[in-house]
C-alpha cells in the first residue's frame, strides 16, 4: 500500500466508522454466527499474492463484522460497559502510525512524558491522595488491564515482602536466602469472595496461595475489617504469610464496595503486607466529586487501578495503576542488561516505564487518554458518568415498579441493578426462572445481559455506560424483559 493508496483507504475506513456509529442503535447487538464460521469463509493458507484494498475492505464488510457483538449498543446490557469515543479512536490511529515499543524514556520521550502527565491529571481529578503523584515518591502508569495491573503489584509485593519482612531479619546473604525459601511457600494473599477473578489468577501466577474471605448479604457482600482480621488470624495460626490483599471498590457482580477504613485498621499490625485497590469499574465514577466519599480510607493501601477503557470514554487498552511508592515497582521488575542502558536513564532524570510493568514493549496509550481529556474536558467526561448513570437509575425504577414480577437483590450502585424474576408459584424457584428468561433474552439477541449467582442465587445484571445510550433505549429494553419474563412466568 503506498502512501496515495493509504489516503485513499483510511478516508474510506473513517467513513465506513463514522457510518456504523450512525446505525448502531439498529444493529443486532449480538452476532448470529456458529463457532467456526470464519474457518469455513476464510482460505486455509494465507494469500501468495497481494490483494487490492477495496476486495480486503469488502471481505472484512462482509466475512468480520457479522461476527461482531456491538458493545457500544445501546442494547449491550452486558458484564461491564468496554467504551470507547471517536477521540479515542483517533488516538489509537496516531499510535499505529507512530508505532515504537517505547519501554525507556528515550525510545520516545514524548510518550514516557505524557503518560506521566495525564495519569497526573486522572489521579487528581479522582481526588487520589498526592502521594500517588508522580512528583512524589508514587506515581502512575497505563497497563493493558486490571488483571495485569494485579499481577504486576503482587510481583513488587511478594519481592517488598520477602525483603522486609523476611530477610531483613537475617545478616548474612546465606541466612537471608533460605529464610526466603522457606517463605516463598508460605504466602498468602487475601481477597473477598466478590473480588474479581483477576487476584485469585495473580496468586496461580505468582506461585502463591490464595484465601477468599466470604461476604455477608447483612455487608452489603462488602469485605469488613471484622471478617478480615479473623482470616488473618486463622492464617497465621496455619503458619501462612499474608503479604498481599486486594479490597474492591465495585465488584464485578454486584459494584459492593470493601470497608477500606475498617481494612486499613484491621492491617495496622501488617505493615508488609500489600493492599491493593480494584476499582476496575466504578473508579471512573470518581471523576466526579460526588462520588470520592468512596475514597476514604485510600490513605491506608499501597496501589489503585482503575479502567478508563471500561467506562471512561478511552477505549481497551488503559487500565490506570497507581502506587504509593514507585520505587516498590521497580526495585521488583527493574534489571538492566548492557543493551537497555542509556544516558538517559542512567542520569536517573526520566521514567523508564518498562520497570513498573510485566512487558518490555509498551504501546502509546496516552495519547487516546489525552486526546480524550482534551475533547470532553472533565466537565464532558462527567456529564458522560452522570449521563449513564441517570440512565442505570431510570432502569431501577422500571424494575422497582413491578415488584409483583421483580425482586431487587442487592442495592442498585454504579449504573448497575441486580435482579430475579419473582415466580408466581411455589413450584419453580426465583433462580430457575429468572435463568430461562436471562437464556431466552440472551437467545433472542435484541438485548445482551449477564446473570451472576450471588450467593447461590441466579441473577440478571443489567448495567448500561455506552455513550449512546439513552432513556428511551432502555425503556425499550425493560418492555422487553419485562413481556419475556411475563410469559416464562406463565410456562
Ligand atoms: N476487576 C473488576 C472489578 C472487574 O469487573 C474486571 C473485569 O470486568 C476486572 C478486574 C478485570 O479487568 P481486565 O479485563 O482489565 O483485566
Amino acid at each position: 500500500m503506498d502512501p496515495e493508496e493509504y489516503r485513499k483507504a483510511a478516508y474510506a475506513s473513517i467513513d465506513y466508522i463514522v457510518d456504523y456509529y450512525k446505525t448502531i442503535t439498529e444493529r443486532q447487538v449480538v452476532s448470529d454466527v456458529q463457532p467456526g464460521y470464519l474457518r469455513r469463509l476464510l482460505p486455509s493458507e494465507m494469500p501468495e499474492e497481494p490483494e487490492s484494498w477495496d476486495d480486503i475492505q469488502k471481505d472484512f464488510d462482509s466475512k468480520i463484522v457479522p461476527g461482531l457483538t456491538h458493545w457500544q449498543s445501546p442494547n449491550f446490557l452486558a458484564f461491564f460497559p468496554g467504551n470507547t469515543s471517536f477521540p479515542s479512536i483517533l488516538g489509537e490511529l496516531y499510535s499505529a502510525a507512530f508505532s515504537a515499543p517505547a519501554f525507556n524514556w528515550i525510545c520516545s520521550p514524548a510518550v514516557t512524558e505524557l503518560e506521566t502527565i495525564v495519569l497526573d491529571w486522572l489521579a487528581k481529578q479522582m481526588g487520589l491522595p498526592s502521594e500517588f503523584l508522580s512528583d512524589g515518591e508514587g506515581g502512575g502508569v497505563i497497563q493493558g488491564s486490571a488483571s495485569e495491573a494485579v499481577v504486576t503489584t503482587m510481583v513488587a509485593a511478594r519481592d517488598r515482602y520477602l525483603r522486609d519482612a523476611i530477610a531483613s531479619k537475617y545478616l548474612t546473604e546465606e541466612e537471608k536466602e533460605a529464610a526466603i525459601a522457606a517463605a516463598r511457600g508460605k504466602l498468602v494473599a487475601f481477597a473477598s469472595d466478590q473480588t474479581h477473578s483477576s487476584t485469585q489468577k495473580a496468586a496461580l501466577i505468582a506461585g502463591v496461595k490464595f484465601i477468599a474471605i466470604k461476604t455477608y448479604p447483612g455487608d452489603d457482600y462488602a469485605l469488613t475489617g471484622d471478617s478480615l482480621t479473623k482470616a488473618l488470624k486463622e492464617a497465621e495460626d496455619k503458619g501462612l504469610l499474608p503479604f498481599f490483599l486486594t479490597a474492591s471498590l465495585g465488584t464485578t457482580a454486584i459494584c459492593a464496595v470493601d470497608k477500606f477504613v475498617e481494612i486499613g485498621e484491621a492491617m495496622k499490625d501488617y505493615p508488609h503486607t500489600w493492599k491493593h485497590i480494584d476499582a476496575a469499574y466504578s473508579g471512573a465514577a470518581l471523576i466526579c466529586p460526588e462520588f470520592q466519599h468512596y475514597l476514604a480510607g485510600v490513605e491506608f493501601f499501597d496501589s489503585f487501578d482503575m479502567n478508563m477503557h471500561k467506562w471512561l470514554l478511552v477505549n481497551f487498552d488503559a487500565s490506570c495503576l497507581y502506587v504509593r511508592k514507585r520505587r516498590h515497582l521497580t526495585d521488583a521488575l527493574s534489571i538492566t542488561p548492557s543493551y537497555l542502558r542509556n544516558e538517559a536513564s542512567d542520569s536517573g532524570l526520566v521514567i523508564d516505564y518498562r520497570d513498573w510493568q510485566i512487558p518490555l514493549g509498551r504501546r502509546f496509550r496516552s495519547l487516546k487518554i489525552w486526546f480524550v481529556m482534551r475533547t470532553y474536558g472533565a466537565k464532558g467526561m462527567q456529564e458522560h458518568i452522570r449521563k449513564t448513570l441517570g440512565i442505570g437509575v431510570h432502569f431501577t425504577k422500571l424494575i422497582q415498579s413491578r415488584p409483583d414480577l421483580f425482586s431487587i437483590v442487592t442495592p442498585p450502585r454504579f449504573g448497575l441493578s441486580v435482579f430475579q424474576i419473582v415466580p408466581s408459584n411455589s413450584d419453580e424457584s426465583a433462580g430457575d426462572l429468572t435463568k430461562r428468561v436471562a437464556d431466552r433474552i440472551n437467545n433472542g439477541k435484541v438485548l445482551f445481559l449477564t446473570t451472576s449467582a450471588v450467593d447461590g442465587k441466579m441473577c440478571i445484571r443489567v448495567v448500561t455506560g455506552s455513550p449512546w445510550a439513552t432513556d428511551k433505549a432502555m425503556t425499550q429494553a425493560f418492555d422487553y424483559i419485562l413481556a419475556i419474563s411475563e410469559e416464562e412466568r406463565k410456562k
